[in-house]
């Protein structure tokens, strides 16, 4: 044999069961027909059982690049490590994806079934079509058989270590790299394990320069590793399987984490080994949060609000969680929707090139402000759905309590909400819900220990005497300016003035003033001293509710 029909001879050896070609795969992924501008992106997540919130953050980002610029946005699965896989990863994230509306055009509809002409969208289901190009790459000599074992491996880093010398499997340390065919033959006879390493032309002494949509000009060192492009298990690394499939499926703009930001120069010289056009890369900093003074990446392990889980088992909204994020991405967001608070999310253009550059910082009062907000533009139906759908999931009790009360369940939410001039901001999340309607149900509120002591300024006596006389002028059908002139009476003839300002003119001349009346009344009424509008309050729990807790209230007040 000579040394083409050798080569030739491994490479058939290695892949006899590959009956792909690469004439094959260009016919199965054709142009795709794009307006001028339009982006291709997508969301590549590995299937790991855990969805970061920073995962959501660039998925956003790339669907919004996709969906502004009439383009295309699609899920891949990265599914090559199959160490770290998790069963039913696969489902969570199209959940996830869904449940965020983050709209997929190709990849997998939300029964997990694969939808789009550009896939598999599943990486170990394209391992034919890695493998087809990882042989052209044998046969150019862009890519060699490698033996190394686990101990050699360890030894070339030793001795490097030793030597004070660059890591890594390179140049002349990369023993497999000049091996003889024969020798490769070899081994390949012994059906010893092996893998499929890129040779590099780089050098490390030299300086490559790119431009990455959120960093600018970046300069890194070129790479002169030998690396692994595919592995022992015959699936590619996610280096190979970037370039391919990011070729194949045409995306146009890689948006990803910057921990990848090192790796590009080993990506832009697989690119032009394999003569594909490079894309747009943006590199995006990790969602951060302060730590004893100091900015760290959220992490996974310490902090629950790295999960989408977290969100989700809170209750926030998502459409609030976006806008938090939109925020985060865009500093202008904020004003636009102070700006436009009827417009949607989708409607506000991301200013690509404005992309923050260092990490943004996780702020959890913002992200409340943001659902408060969202929640108090809600009507008192949206409100229960949601927050039945929560209570599903996260509080049978809770959802008991709504289904089976759903008219009385609309008109608690409805207190300061629709047609009531007022905007509710007492819930930031469905958990909160809870703590707000529960004392509206009377096998709730029997639970409440009320503490009388809340009652100051005013005494047992006072209080009983608030009770009483409010008892005795109460009428359902009093309007608002006839109820509360009721308690004002009350109030003057306790010796209580009938405003803050009349108090604060002469505070030694009264006992309290009339806040403090409307106190007594609502600590006996829901059990607790804040509550929305309390005249609302009343009119939904109605007169036979209200007059048995005050009488309950005197017997405690006793
Ligand atoms: N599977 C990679 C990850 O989860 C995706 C990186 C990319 O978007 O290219 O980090």
């Amino acid at each position: 044999m000579n040394e083409q029909e050798k080569l030739q001879y491994i490479v058939d050896f290695i892949f006899k069961d590959l009956k792909l070609s690469e004439a094959d795969i260009i016919n199965k992924y054709p142009k795709r027909n794009l307006m001028d501008g339009a982006r291709v992106t997508r969301f590549a997540p590995s299937p790991t059982g855990f969805i970061h919130i920073g995962g959501i953050y660039s998925a956003m980002l790339d669907e919004r690049l996709a969906h502004q610029t009439g383009g295309i946005f699609y899920l891949r699965i990265e599914d090559t490590d199959k160490k770290r896989e998790v069963e039913g990863a696969v489902d969570m994230i199209v959940k996830a994806i869904n449940r965020f509306g983050l709209n997929i055009d190709e990849g997998f509809d939300i029964n997990g079934n694969q939808v789009g002409d550009y896939g598999p969208y599943l990486q170990s289901e394209r391992k034919a079509i890695y493998q087809v190009f990882v042989k052209k790459l044998l046969l150019a000599g862009r890519a060699y058989v490698c033996f190394a074992t686990q101990a050699e491996l360890e030894q070339i880093v030793k001795t490097q270590t030793d030597n004070n010398e660059l890591i890594g499997y390179r140049k002349n340390w990369a023993i497999w790299r000049n091996k003889s065919l024969d020798e490769v033959i070899e081994k390949l006879k012994q059906n010893q394990p092996l893998v499929i390493r890129f040779k590099s032309e780089g050098d490390f002494n030299n300086k490559i320069k790119f431009i990455d949509q959120v960093k600018g000009e970046v300069e890194l060192s070129d790479n002169e590793l030998d690396t692994v492009i595919m592995k022992s298990d015959g699936l590619p690394t996610y280096h190979f399987a970037h370039v391919i499939d990011d070729h194949l499926m045409q995306t146009t703009d890689v948006v990803r984490g910057d921990e990848w930001l090192a790796s590009v120069p080993i990506h832009l010289q697989l690119f032009k080994a394999l003569d594909f056009e490079i894309p747009r890369f943006y590199h995006i900093s990790p969602i951060e949060k302060m730590d004893e003074g100091s900015r760290r990446k959220l992490s996974k392990r310490k902090d629950p609000e790295a999960s989408v889980e977290f969100y989700y088992e809170q209750g926030y909204p998502v459409k609030a969680i976006k806008e938090y994020l939109m925020n985060l991405a865009s500093s202008n967001y904020e004003d636009w929707k102070r700006q436009n608070p009827d417009k949607k999310l989708e409607d506000f253009q991301i200013d690509f090139s404005k992309l923050k550059i260092s990490g943004s910082l996780f702020d959890i009062e913002k992200l409340n402000f943001f659902s408060k907000e969202y929640i108090a533009n809600m009507s008192s139906d949206g409100v229960y759905n949601y927050v039945l759908g929560w209570a599903k999931a996260y509080d049978q009790n809770l959802f008991n309590l709504l289904f089976n009360n759903k008219d009385y369940a609309h008109q608690i939410f409805n207190i300061e909400r629709e047609g009531s001039g007022k905007k509710r901001k007492d819930i930031i999340k469905w958990s909160d819900a809870h703590k707000e309607i529960y004392y509206f149900f009377d096998e709730e509120f029997a639970k409440i220990n009320i503490d009388i002591n809340l009652i100051t300024p005013l005494s047992r006596d006072d209080a009983k005497v608030v009770v009483e006389s409010f008892i005795n002028s109460y009428s359902e059908l009093d309007d608002l300016d006839t109820w509360f002139t009721k308690i004002k009476i009350i109030a003057k003839n306790l010796g209580l003035a009938e405003s803050l300002k009349e108090y604060k003119n002469n505070p030694s001349n009264y006992k309290g003033y009339v806040a403090d009346i409307a106190k007594v009344l609502r600590l006996a009424i829901t059990g607790q001293t804040q509550s929305p509008d309390l005249y609302q309050v009343m009119q939904v729990l109605g007169k036979d509710r209200i007059i048995n807790r005050l009488n309950n209230f005197i017997n405690l007040l006793n």
